[in-house]
């Protein structure tokens, strides 16, 4: 294995990633997608060589991965630990004043660590492939059964046109496309959409997060699938559940009876602001 190309490529990889935004970063992505077929495979968090059989990040950056601590919230899924309010009894405080019909939430992994560089390679890296595998850790989890028994159709968080022009992709799509083959859960598309711009909620604060979310999606109940229905919605990252929330409200508006959300990775809020 010829380590400095492996090591150009990882730190080209990693310039394209960083340096380029809106337009730029197709090219970037079309760029990396022919180094990829020139150059060994590399994982996209660590830059070691990729094993035979392994994903686009390497086994040992899943292992370390961090998880979402036990115990949970059963409710809003998030490790007790991590919240800063008192646990009453199984739920945590924050998730109390959450919409009645936004019935549980659930996340694979904390958002730090290799899983925090796994949703940026994903989302601003443009490794698509990498939502395989994310979708993989998202299908192994479980709601409570009677949620369990209940989800009949699975929709993603929509992104603007104008994201959606400028990423190429929607990374929640993604996920929700992967999480519903491997649940055999029907894929709704086209069921919700951005109806406005909205700032990225990663660069707000905590207060500046509900008003820059609120009346920012609607519902599209034509497609069928949404009235009556308990769906899950799905995103790559959940902080606090704001965005989710608006979501939860605009298919409860055009006829679902509740929805749940899973997503790849739980943020602490507390952590976040700023
Ligand atoms: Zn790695
Ligand atoms: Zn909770």
């Amino acid at each position: 294995m010829a380590s400095r190309s492996v090591d150009a490529q990882h730190h080209v990889i990693q310039g394209l990633g960083l340096r380029f935004e809106g337009f730029g970063i197709m090219v970037a992505i079309e760029l990396r997608r022919w180094l990829d077929r020139l150059l060994p495979a590399v994982c996209v968090v660590c830059g070691d060589p990729l094993a035979e059989g392994e994903g686009r990040a390497c086994e040992v950056c899943w292992a370390r991965a961090p998880v979402q601590r036990y115990p949970r919230c059963s409710r809003c899924g998030i490790a007790l630990a991590d919240v800063g309010t008192p646990a009453l009894g199984s739920a945590c405080t924050d998730c109390q004043d959450w919409l009645p019909y936004l019935r549980e939430a659930r996340s694979p992994c904390a958002m730090s660590g290799t899983a925090a560089a796994i949703v940026h390679a994903l989302k601003y890296g443009g490794w698509r492939q990498l939502a395989e595998e994310m979708a993989e850790r998202m299908a192994a989890i479980r709601f409570s059964p009677g949620v369990e028994a209940e989800i009949s159709g699975v929709v993603a968080v929509p992104l603007s046109a104008a994201r959606l022009r400028e990423r190429g992709f929607n990374q929640s799509e993604l996920l929700a496309r992967g999480l519903a083959q491997l649940r055999s859960w029907p894929l709704l598309q086209n069921r919700l959409q951005r109806v406005r711009d909205t700032r990225r909620q990663a660069r707000l604060s905590m207060n500046e997060r509900a008003p820059n979310v609120a009346g920012a999606f609607a519902a599209y109940p034509t497609g069928g699938g949404v009235e009556d229905a308990h769906l899950l919605l799905v995103d790559d990252v959940l902080t606090t559940g704001h965005t989710a929330a608006e979501c939860v409200r605009a298919l409860c508006l055009a006829g679902a009876r509740a929805v749940s959300v899973i997503a790849f990775a739980r943020a602490r809020p507390d952590l976040m602001g700023g």
